[in-house]
């Protein structure tokens, strides 16, 4: 590498991790990276993934991409959390919130007074005291403004049509500096000394040279799994669903819920994600306990809206590579792993390791081994949480109604995530860490949404007068209804914020 000249990167592919990694490094790294795309329209890109987590605003913000653009060009609505259907028990829901319940007091967590207050039988639903899960269930949002007084935090993420993010991205990606390239890519050239890719060339003779390679080439994986056959790890006996049948159709109602939709299915769960012109749906199953017929029947007659198209049913493998960065090529997407989207956290795990890999990107003269290694440690850590959270969906249930509900509700759990139940519940306390993904918050909607209370609360809230509890808690769960009451319904809101471009 020439140590002046800024690093050369290839990023293989074109989809939504693609686009987003090279005009990232393009906007951020001017001066340290020149960045060269290549994508196929023969093979295409994946197509689905539309619903986001809170981080994507940060990612659009710091590109300097104006919120009200991207979403008209991707046709997005805004997204207050997930709402879970039928996990815990048939005909119970909860929304999972991007935002808190409530708020500590005197250290103690919100939670804990509200388990007190249901021990004495004066507690409100849970949701009840979470501004994000009031405003979704009214249909209504705005975004949080600076003087929200009230002892609730507000976040909110898009939900974004998949087949018009990346060609909005690449738009973008070109008008930073990053350099496109139509074609196939047939061939890899390595380094005989240190296997190292030296250069990947096209079906047309091209050959396109680079010091570092971002494989973004999805499931594929054609540099990190089929080049350097980084090792696969295999989450499926934990997280058995390894199909989805995706059908989109048109809204069935006039409003546009600002939430996801997730129901529990006889195999797996079904989602629907409101678009501004279409409704996604999409029934994710285990092939160990349906076929695909069966899962393409039952999402057509579960859709609530018009179908605009047939179900498409896509094949996939829970789990990650072992090592994310290897010798000079970096997988981001699902080329480095795949967890299924019960918690839409693909398109935050391609973030992360862009932002990870701009923290730790290659000085001129070589990439250091102790920041690949880094690397890989960060990522293993945010795979590591997204996946336990996920069994946990699947694992606090009460279901036996079919062999697949049976087989998650009394399957072996990893033991990160069996030490995670086990404190919750004894203590009602939440494991505290500081990075990656999924809060107090987060664990306590799903806990307490699918009805899994701890067996005791934080015993300091017994210091608390009783009536000035059940007082306080009243003023919150009023004052929650009111902000929201004042709040633009969803579908107003987005027409009038788009409709200023
Ligand atoms: P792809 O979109 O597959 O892109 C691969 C690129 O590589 C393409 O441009 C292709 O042309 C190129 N390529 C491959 N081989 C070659 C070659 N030989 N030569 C040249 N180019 C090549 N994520 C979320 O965050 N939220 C969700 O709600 C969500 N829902 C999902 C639902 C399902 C059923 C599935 C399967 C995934 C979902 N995801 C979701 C994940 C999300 O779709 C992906 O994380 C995201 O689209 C990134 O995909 P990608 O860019 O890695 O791969």
């Amino acid at each position: 590498m020439d140590r002046h000249a800024p690093l050369k990167v290839v990023v293989l592919g074109g989809g939504t991790a693609g686009w987003m990694t090279a005009a990232s490094l393009a906007k951020l790294l001017p001066d340290r990276a020149s960045v060269d795309l290549i994508e196929s329209e023969d093979i295409g890109i994946i197509g689905v993934g539309e619903a986001t987590l809170p981080h994507i605003r940060g990612f659009v913000e710091r590109l300097g991409i104006r919120e009200a653009e991207f979403m008209k060009a991707t046709h997005a609505t805004y997204k207050l959390g997930i709402d879970f259907r039928d996990f815990g028990r048939i005909g119970e829901s909860y929304i999972h919130p991007f935002g808190s319940f409530g708020e500590e007091l005197a250290g103690v967590g919100f939670h804990h007074y509200w388990l007190e207050l249901q021990r004495r039988g004066e507690a409100a639903p849970l949701g009840e005291y979470s501004m994000c899960v009031a405003a979704a269930l009214a249909n209504r949002f705005q975004p949080p403004s600076q003087d929200l007084s009230l002892s609730s935090t507000y976040g909110y993420a898009y939900q974004f049509d998949a087949t018009l993010f990346g060609p909005f991205m690449r738009q973008f990606g070109q008008s930073v500096g990053v350099t496109r390239h139509e074609g196939l890519v047939t061939n890899v050239e390595r380094d005989g000394d240190t296997g190292n890719v030296t250069a990947l060339l096209l079906n047309d003779g091209r050959r396109i040279e680079g010091d570092l390679f971002v494989d973004c080439s999805g499931f594929r994986s054609l540099l990190l799994g089929q080049e350097l056959d980084e090792e696969w790890e295999d989450w499926s006996h934990w997280l058995p669903c390894d199909r989805a049948a995706a059908m989109p159709c048109t809204h069935a109602t006039e409003d546009i819920r600002p939430y996801t939709t997730a129901t529990a299915m006889p195999a797996g769960w079904r989602w629907q994600i409101p678009l501004q012109h279409r409704m996604g749906n999409g029934y994710v199953f285990s092939s160990a306990f349906t076929d695909e017929d069966a899962a393409c029947e039952a999402i057509r007659s579960a859709a609530e809206g018009e179908p605009l198209a047939d179900p498409r049913v896509l094949r996939f493998r829970p789990g990650r590579r072992r090592r994310s960065w290897s010798h000079n090529v970096v997988g981001v997407g699902l080329a480095s792993g795949f967890l299924e989207p019960l918690e839409s956290t693909s398109i935050y795990l391609a973030q992360m390791a862009i932002t990870y890999l701009i923290e730790l990107f290659p000085e001129p003269g070589g990439i250091e081994p102790a920041d690949r290694d880094a690397f890989n440690q960060l990522v293993d850590m945010e795979y590591d949480r997204v996946r336990d959270f996920l069994i946990l969906h699947y694992h606090a249930t009460t279901r036996d109604d079919s062999e697949f509900w049976n087989h998650v509700r009394t399957m072996t759990v990893p033991d990160s995530l069996g030490d995670k139940l086990e404190l919750w519940r004894k203590t009602g306390r939440i494991e505290k860490y500081s990075d990656g993904l999924f809060f107090d918050a987060s664990w306590i909607a799903v806990y307490v949404g699918q009805g899994l209370l701890p067996q005791r609360h934080d015993s300091r809230t017994g210091m608390v007068d009783p009536e000035r509890l059940k007082a306080a808690a009243e003023r919150l769960r009023r004052e929650i209804a009111s902000e929201v009451s004042r709040m633009p319904g969803h579908r107003e809101y987005l027409e009038r914020e788009t409709s200023r471009l």
